[in-house]
């Protein structure tokens, strides 16, 4: 199944290619978590099968068949540019990892690099540390310039374009304003914001839009089939800002039951059924990024909540007494809304505990808004 939400941006590129319209370089943007490695597939494939029926990939020609392969897909027409340095902060004995080459024709290596905040939810690595190296884009453009090997095109990516660097960045301008004719260049990028001017004007632009609850939802119950289950996947659907695999990834990790867990212990704290040293310390054996995740969002559903929006659409408002928790005063959640900021982990890589001094003001804050 082709996810729904990733349709438009396909049909556009399918519209334009009809038409003979395509631009050499096409730029998109979007949260990569959205699966737009699938689209970014989808667009290679089609544009590198040689035999399109009624501007669909005939699935059956030599290009389809590679694209396709079970184990390892490779294309010698399509060559991918990835960021690099992140490898050398992972644990030396995990050497498969370490072996990823930036330049490469690995299909898998394109979806771990795109999927890499997804793989890394638990440890909380950010991109910050990785880069894309200008000797990595030279040879990436030297390779565009060459012929295509079986002679229908090619498809030149680069995953996470916003990691260029400017030297890297500079390095690319000259063969992405003047691509071979039967050259694609996609870049994909988080957003169009990240990327230098130069760059930007050269290029069909694509965004690619967040997903509408009802949508993210079909989606989780069509993975989870029977397992589904409507609280759980609303919870983990918050989480993730209501990006489908995100929310499976947490799903999978049970952040959504912890989450759930904290807020009925907020609850308890609350009305006096459990102790604030309860809570803390549950929020202490808390891995940080996550801690931050779930007080944030639930500082901002109990804003909404006070602000009369329904309690169907604040899945985590519907796990407690919402009354007693809605009587917090505004004044105490807007200051508790700034405060979850120094709980945020610092974009290191290397966790940080947050000193637990700062935590216990917090729940103390939090629990001031008692009447
Ligand atoms: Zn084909």
């Amino acid at each position: 199944m082709f996810e729904s939400w990733l349709l438009n941006n396909y049909n556009q590129f399918k519209q334009s290619l009809s038409l003979n319209h395509t631009a050499n370089s096409i730029i998109i943007a979007g949260d990569p978590s959205l699966g737009i490695s699938k689209l970014v597939l989808k667009i290679a494939s089609l544009y590198l099968c040689s035999d399109r029926i009624e501007n669909e990939q005939c699935n059956n020609c030599k290009s389809c068949q590679l694209l396709q392969a079970e184990e390892n897909p490779t294309h010698p027409d399509l060559l991918f540019l990835l960021p690099s340095g992140a490898n050398s902060k992972e644990k030396s004995e995990d050497n498969e990892s370490s072996s990823v080459e930036p330049v490469t024709h690995s299909i898998e290596d394109f979806i771990n690099d795109m999927d890499y905040d997804l793989n890394h939810l638990e440890t909380f690595q950010t991109g910050g540390v990785r880069q894309i190296r200008v000797e990595d884009v030279k040879s990436f453009c030297d390779w565009i310039m060459q012929g295509s090997v079986l002679a229908n095109g090619k498809v030149a990516v680069i995953s996470n374009a916003h990691l260029l660097n400017e030297s890297s960045a500079n390095a690319l301008l000259k063969t992405f304003e003047e691509p071979p004719a039967d050259t694609l260049i996609v870049l994909v990028t988080k957003s169009f914001d990240e990327l230098p001017a130069t760059i930007l004007s050269r290029a069909m632009k694509m965004q690619v839009k967040s997903v509408l609850g009802d949508e993210a939802k079909r989606f989780l119950q069509y993975h989870y089939k029977d397992e589904y289950d409507e609280g759980r996947a609303e919870i983990a659907l918050t989480l993730a800002n209501n990006s489908p695999y995100k929310a499976i990834a947490l799903y999978n990790q049970g952040l959504d039951l912890k989450c759930s867990c904290i807020i009925s212990l907020i609850d308890d704290v609350y009305s006096g059924k459990k102790s604030e040293n309860e809570l803390i310390q549950a929020l202490e054996s808390t891995q940080e990024q996550q801690r931050y995740m779930i007080l944030k969002e639930f500082i901002l559903e109990l804003l909404k909540y006070k602000a009369r929006i329904s309690i169907d659409n604040l899945p985590f408002m519907k796990k407690v007494n919402a009354a007693s928790l809605g009587s917090i005063r505004a004044e105490v959640l807007f200051r508790a809304s700034d405060a979850v900021e120094d709980l945020k982990p610092v974009k290191t890589g290397i966790p940080q505990r947050a000193p637990n001094s700062v935590l216990r003001s917090f729940v103390e804050l939090l629990l001031s808004g008692r009447n």
